[in-house]
């Protein structure tokens, strides 16, 4: 099977792309496109994209019929080769599927590549053409796939071991910057795409360790060949998608440190962090899968409770990597993780939705958020990170430090991702207690197929961690700094209730939190603010203008739901106490402190 793609029309961001193949017989055949890309849990029917689809034997063309959204089905005649050629238009920026303009291509094997039903096994190669319009400085192609016979640029031939093989290799294609390191003897190449001034020999540099970190916990080498980062650098975004030996991220231009800048500023840090999160993918979800993603069946959901594992251990390890890598000390990575017990508790939808329900769940309710989502759903990733934090302290203390979530996770490497076995619902709870010593299913009932709060303040203690929960200063304050104000001051605030945004110099409603001031007055998401107690609402100056108000006190606003003005009593709250603090204790004694070591330090 051969696959050839063509920058066909960049201005139009079409991809030409041709399938040929021989062996076919007569009869009716099947060809289809994914529905969604493995990673990414929501159903996006790439076929949607796919203009002029025809199918030839020679140069005679066969009848095509669509049979479903993503599917057709050609009726083969005669003797010879099939080639199926279709164009794709190509114009989502995000990391999940394909783009194409005069600057740059870039896709995913799930938007441009057809299968074939029953020819999912076979290996096939894959043609790249170099843009035929003369370009001032010539396209060159970053990616994972295996290489034939390649020019200089990195266009020509490439192979894929089946299809699964070949939608896990995405393709970048244009002008980019480029640093490398080597772990192990594996070389690493991270690829920058877009305007930037990132200093890449820095950014190379702090990220060998944390991918060794990464290395180290699973045994030493990474199980891959090679690995590659390839980061579209933009004004403003943030994302990523794993691949076997690959991953696709995008970034903020402000993320990238500068030449000359020694410090790891938040930004920077977050980017490490989104690196270390997709890496540690390699091992957690592209190798080690839960069953029901094993093979993937591109064409409906794949459900599973399991995401927590997936999803929230990867989240709980991204952040804990650069300080067990020595990027970070302990101080800053407490700051981290009490931006993420923050954001959990801010959620009061955590109490109606439990992390296993929202991983199932997750094809329409987490990638499907809307205004209510505070209020209806939970995290898996967020609230999945803690449980992973409760579960490596509590295996930690229940053996005495012998243990911990690093054997779970090399367990469950050589016990199913080395043999390529899928993981069976409910098998990790049970290999957890396993390596506790200990009966975990009440952990599990009550923290992921329940809705409590794991029992983190007193587990951090016992770790030489104080945790402190406080009201927020601002609107702006994300948890993990001590406050400028004492807690007494924090709790005069007048609470709204309700998160707001500016939208072309108004100040709009974007979600009321349950149980809330806002709720219990009656607005609503999309409210335009308009005066409070008579006086214009200015978006840069309403903190302020809350703050001549108490808890408790009420006010009249004025608002524009739709375009009828309306007005609204509302009695301010106190407000809640849900912004986190940890700090590092210094009092502790030696027990305590081997094993806070232990566990941030890895001594
Ligand atoms: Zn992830």
């Amino acid at each position: 099977m051969r696959y050839r793609v063509e920058v066909y029309d960049a201005g139009a961001h079409l991809f030409r792309v041709s399938c040929t193949f021989s062996g076919s017989g007569a009869g009716a055949l099947r060809v289809s496109l994914p529905t969604w890309i493995p990673g990414s849990y929501l159903k996006r029917d790439f076929a949607r994209h796919v203009l002029r689809f025809e199918a030839l034997r020679g140069e005679r063309p066969l009848p095509v019929e669509k049979v479903d959204n993503s599917t057709w089905q050609v009726e083969v005649e005669g003797e010879g080769e099939v080639t199926l050629r279709y164009e794709v238009y190509a114009f989502d920026r995000s990391v999940r599927a394909a783009y194409l303009d005069t600057r740059r291509g870039y896709f995913n094997g799930t938007s441009l590549f057809v299968c074939v039903e029953g020819r999912e096994a076979e290996a096939c190669e894959i043609e790249l053409l170099p843009p035929a319009t003369v370009d001032l400085q010539p396209w060159r192609v970053a990616t994972t796939f295996e290489a034939v016979e390649v020019d200089e640029y990195g266009f020509g031939t490439y192979r894929a071991k089946d299809y699964d093989d070949l939608i896990d290799h995405p393709v970048e294609m244009g002008q980019f910057d480029e640093c490398s390191f080597e772990l192990e003897g594996v070389p690493h190449r991270m690829v920058f795409t877009g305007r930037h001034h990132g200093d890449l020999e820095r950014i190379a540099r702090d990220l060998e360790p944390i991918c060794a970190v990464h290395a180290r916990l699973f045994g030493g080498v990474a199980p891959i060949e090679r690995y590659l980062f390839m980061t579209l650098v933009v004004g403003d975004g943030y994302g990523g998608l794993e691949h076997r030996d690959s991953t696709s991220l995008i970034c903020s231009r402000s993320d990238l440190p500068l030449k000359g800048e020694e410090e790891i500023g938040d930004d920077y840090l977050t980017y490490l962090g989104l690196c270390s999160h997709e890496y540690f993918h390699t091992w957690n979800v592209k190798r080690i899968k839960p069953e029901a993603f094993l093979p993937y069946d591109l064409s409906r959901e794949a459900l599973t409770r399991q995401l927590w594992a997936f999803e929230g251990i990867t989240s709980y390890y991204d952040d804990l990597a650069p300080v067990r890598s020595g990027i970070i000390d302990e101080a800053r990575y407490l700051r981290l993780l009490a931006q993420t017990i923050t954001r959990v508790v801010r959620g009061k939808g955590r109490h109606r939705q439990s992390v296993a329900e929202s991983s199932f769940d997750a094809w329409t309710k987490f990638y499907r958020q809307d205004e209510n989502a505070p209020n209806a759903i939970v995290s898996y990733y967020a609230k999945g990170a803690l449980i992973a934090l409760a579960l490596d302290l509590t295996i930690r203390r229940e053996t005495g430090g012998a243990r911990s979530l690093d054997d779970l996770m090399r367990r469950l490497w050589k016990e199913y991702g080395e043999p390529g076995i899928g993981v069976p619902e409910g098998r990790i709870e049970e290999m957890a207690g396993e390596v506790a010593g200990c009966d975990l299913a009440p952990f599990f009932a009550r923290y992921l197929h329940g809705t409590e709060d794991p029992p983190l303040a007193e587990l951090l203690a016992e770790f030489g961690v104080e945790l402190k929960m406080r009201p927020a200063e601002s609107p702006a304050d994300k948890g993990g700094k001590a406050a400028t104000r004492s807690p007494e001051a924090l709790a005069r605030r007048a609470d709204l209730g309700a998160r707001t945004v500016e939208e072309t110099g108004r100040l709009k409603i974007a979600n009321v939190f349950e149980g809330s001031a806002a709720h219990a007055a009656g607005l609503a998401p999309g409210d335009e603010l308009v005066a409070l107690d008579g006086l214009k609402i200015v978006p840069a100056r309403f903190e302020r203008q809350l703050q001549a108000y108490r808890p408790g006190q009420s006010a009249t606003l004025q608002l524009f739901r739709d375009d009828e003005l309306l007005e609204f009593g509302i009695t301010f709250q106190s407000p809640p106490v849900d912004t986190c603090e940890l700090h590092l204790k210094e009092e502790i004694d030696d027990t305590t402190r081997r094993r806070r070591d232990a566990w941030l330090l890895w001594k």
